[in-house]
């Protein structure tokens, strides 16, 4: 067998270390002579292992007493619903801020709800950065304020957060969570599919402050309806068990491997410097990124040829260099190194791409 990095944006890799562990577990979990896929989620087993996820994420990010966890389906893009559904219950205003695609789908998702504002954007720029925020457009009574912290198409994060006021912020983490610390108090609400940074699909984290919630529109579905989850520990219905079984592994590991955020943090900054120093030493290669909000977990860059970006990733992949293809609405390459992205996977790419400029 022969493990391939694989750089894909989502589905992602995962820590080698947590799929043995799974895999020594897959038939048997503990004593309890059945699969983690096999339990009730009712079961005391399977209690103890949704109980100890969510009090390790509690501990990993420091969420306060007063925020829920929530373990749901449906995806991020789900949620750029539910947070309609579940916050926009005041005024029925809210802002946003457009830096990519997928805060353009929460933004056109909610305006279904309410009286939805974008007050910034970088569109006119490719999304090549996040925009500037001219405060005076923002409204000061919306119910919350949306962004998306790590833009996983364009390669751009924010390094600082916008100052709200006591709008509620909240965040599309889907790429970004558990890459550093996180000062959860800042944020009404942080939401995230799992599929990136925290297990496999099929799992969306939601950690929301608990006055928020309880006051959901009246059309807004029983399984959707934060204060319905919480009060129910996330199980109102059946929740995706073995996706939560495996973000607990993924935990463990970032604890045994990495201590806290903060050493996360310093192996994310070493692998994206690996790789931006090269991009900006490179005579062939282009990162297409603002140098200020570039993204620690996805690099997008270009030749500027079509034919040798395409020539560049067919050959990664015959070296064991997988999904290096960027998104259609950027091209080039995109090189998606989070957390289960070894220093090895980011040293091999940039070996092979010194490689591949020296013959092209
Ligand atoms: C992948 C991604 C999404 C979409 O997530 P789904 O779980 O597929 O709905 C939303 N936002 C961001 C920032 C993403 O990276």
């Amino acid at each position: 067998m022969a493990r391939v990095f694989n750089f894909s944006p989502g589905p992602s890799t995962l820590p080698e270390a947590v799929l043995k562990k799974a895999a020594s577990e897959l038939l048997e979990y503990g004593k309890s002579g059945q699969s983690v896929m096999e339990m009730s989620h009712r079961s005391k087993e399977y209690d103890a292992i949704i109980k100890s996820c969510e009090s390790d994420l509690r501990e990993l990010m420091g969420i306060p007493e007063n925020y829920k966890v929530l373990f749901l389906q449906g995806g991020a893009s789900l949620q750029f619903a539910g947070i309609p559904m579940n916050l926009l219950n005041k005024t029925g205003k809210a802002d946003y801020i457009v830096s990519g695609q997928f805060s353009n789908k929460a933004f056109q998702e909610g305006q279904k709800y309410g009286e939805v504002t974008c007050v910034a954007t970088s569109k006119p720029d490719n999304f090549a950065r996040i925009p500037e925020l001219n405060k005076s457009k923002c409204n000061p009574d919306a119910d919350y304020f949306h962004i998306c912290q790590n833009n996983t198409i364009y390669g751009t994060r924010f390094t600082s957060l916008p100052d709200t006021g006591s709008v509620p912020l909240v965040a599309d983490m889907s790429s970004c969570i558990l890459s550093e610390p996180c000062d959860v108090a800042k944020y009404g609400l942080i939401y995230a599919g799992a599929q990136k940074n925290i297990a496999p699909a099929g799992l969306t984290l939601v950690v929301v402050r608990e006055d928020l919630i309880g006051n959901a529109r009246p059309e807004t579905p029983s399984i959707m309806d934060y204060k319905n989850m919480a009060d129910n520990d996330s199980m109102a219905n059946t929740p995706p068990c073995y996706t939560i079984y495996m973000m607990g592994l993924v935990l463990d590991w970032i604890k045994s491997e990495f201590g806290c955020l903060a050493g996360m943090k310093a192996h994310n900054e070493k692998k994206a410097k690996i790789l931006y120093d090269f991009l900006d030493s490179s005579s062939l290669f282009k990162p297409t990124a603002l140098k200020s909000d570039r993204s620690l977990m996805n690099v997008t860059f270009v030749t500027g040829c079509d034919e040798t970006d395409k020539k560049f990733c067919a050959e990664a992949a015959k070296n064991g260099l997988i999904n290096l293809k960027g998104h259609r609405s950027v091209g080039g390459m995109r090189a998606s190194i989070y957390n289960a992205m070894p220093i090895e996977g980011v040293g091999k790419l940039v070996e092979f791409m010194k490689e591949f400029e020296q013959n092209a």
